[in-house]
């Protein structure tokens, strides 16, 4: 079923404003999506009706709030394919989600030790591995990535061994949007009794996740690039593993018994949400999730395809625009980096905004990505619900005149 752009923009009163005189288009989703009204209502009726801390008090609205902050998790859980709330931790955002992982599995990891990543990281995954292994003597190495923008799977056969103790992958790169063969590398991984760790922070948003099918130990993900708000995020994280790993964060809320001299941990998710938890935002992001539920990820997907598609089909037939990622006709998410000839990122970007018109330009927290590309840097237009073919052809129109500038 295609999605009713034209309707589902209703739910989004922000793409009503006017930028520099124009409407609003924004096409910096890859960075952060918006937010429908379903979801920030969230937040009216919780500060009007429910405000309370969780899980402390007895009284009724502490229990109103701890019912509606659980049952997010549960949401969560059912629209990842997770086993129940337990697998479900909420966290700030995918980097907090992914340092949960690596100082947890980080303890147990010495010289001799390999951590696997690949050279498409995002700076979340790359540096939080790069400092685990300079704590512990483990040694990082790199799947590199091929001209054409996907992962180069003879080399990761070749690198993920009997001593490799942690597999952390991009499920989509964040400036390729290439969807990497995660089933695949989650096998490798425990063919060689590795951990296998997935960055979802561009395929939760985009595409149907079902972390079960997947068998991934871990998947983190940010509620932002979901529809959701800012400040909440989650790891789903196996359940024998959650139970076995350290806490990352100690203090309230995450204990059973504490004595002055130890203490004991509270049962899964709580074990690893340490303090007050952000629990409107944890609510909200149990209503992001439904709302994308309602349209069908399977829907959302066929849309970001559809304009993906569309948007690359009209860069590349421009001489002077590069592309990077997968061509036209394959599999990529709605995201699409690019850069014109004699125009810098960030320049055109400022075109764009003086039109009303949001991308991203920069290194998008992957320089060594863009070192193997071999560029500065890029501009990154990325589509989501909301978006139409008519703001993909706005974008279009700023390229072409900012290429007509230059003769
Ligand atoms: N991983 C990927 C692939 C991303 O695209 C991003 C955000 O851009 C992150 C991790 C970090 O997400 P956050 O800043 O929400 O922690």
């Amino acid at each position: 079923m295609n999605l009713d752009a034209a309707s589902i923009r209703e739910d989004f009163p922000v793409l009503d404003r006017r930028v520099n005189g124009h409407p609003l288009t924004y096409l910096d989703n890859a960075a952060t999506t918006h937010t429908p009204a379903q979801v920030y209502d969230v937040f009216e009726e919780f500060y009007t009706r429910y405000n309370a801390n969780v899980h402390r008090g007895i009284h009724e609205l502490s229990h109103e709030a701890s019912l509606a902050y659980e049952e997010a998790h549960d949401r969560v859980a059912a629209f990842l394919g997770a086993e129940g709330r337990e697998e479900i931790v909420f966290t700030k955002n995918t980097t907090e989600s992914i340092n949960l992982v690596a100082y947890g599995l980080g303890r147990r990891l010495d010289a001799g030790d390999e951590i696997v990543t690949t050279e498409m990281d995002h700076h979340a995954s790359l540096v939080t591995w790069q400092q685990i292994a300079k704590r512990s003597g483990a040694t990082v190495r790199h799947v590199p990535v091929t001209s054409d923008g996907h992962l180069d799977m003879e080399v990761a056969h070749d690198l993920v061994t009997d001593d490799t103790a942690v597999l952390s992958v991009p499920h989509v790169s964040n400036v390729l949007g290439t969807v990497n063969p995660v089933e695949d590398l989650v096998d490798l991984a425990h063919d060689h009794d590795a951990y296998a760790v997935v960055d979802g922070a561009q395929s939760a948003p985009t595409r149907p996740v079902d972390v079960g099918a997947m068998d991934a130990d871990f998947f983190a993900f940010s509620g932002h690039k979901l529809a959701g708000p800012t400040g909440i995020g989650g790891l789903y994280g196996k359940r024998e593993i959650l139970e076995d790993l350290d806490p990352f964060l100690f203090g309230g809320e995450m204990i059973r018994n504490v004595t002055l001299r130890n203490s004991t941990w509270n049962e899964l998710p709580w074990k690893f949400e340490a303090g007050t938890p952000p629990i409107a935002e944890g609510i909200a992001l149990g209503a992001a999730v439904d709302y994308l539920d309602d349209l069908g990820m399977e829907n959302v997907r066929a849309h970001e395809n559809d304009l993906a598609q569309y948007l690359l089909r009209e860069l590349e037939a421009r001489d002077f625009v590069e592309t990077y990622g997968p061509g036209v006709g394959e599999e990529r998410t709605g995201l699409v980096s690019f850069n014109v000839e004699g125009v810098h990122g960030h320049d055109l970007s400022s075109l764009l905004n003086d039109r009303g018109i949001a991308i991203r330009a920069g290194d998008h927290c992957t320089q060594p990505l863009h070192d193997r590309l071999e560029i500065p840097g890029s501009a990154r237009a990325s589509v989501y619900v909301y978006n139409t073919r008519t703001d993909v052809d706005r974008l279009l129109e700023v390229v072409d005149a900012a290429r007509d500038d230059l003769d």
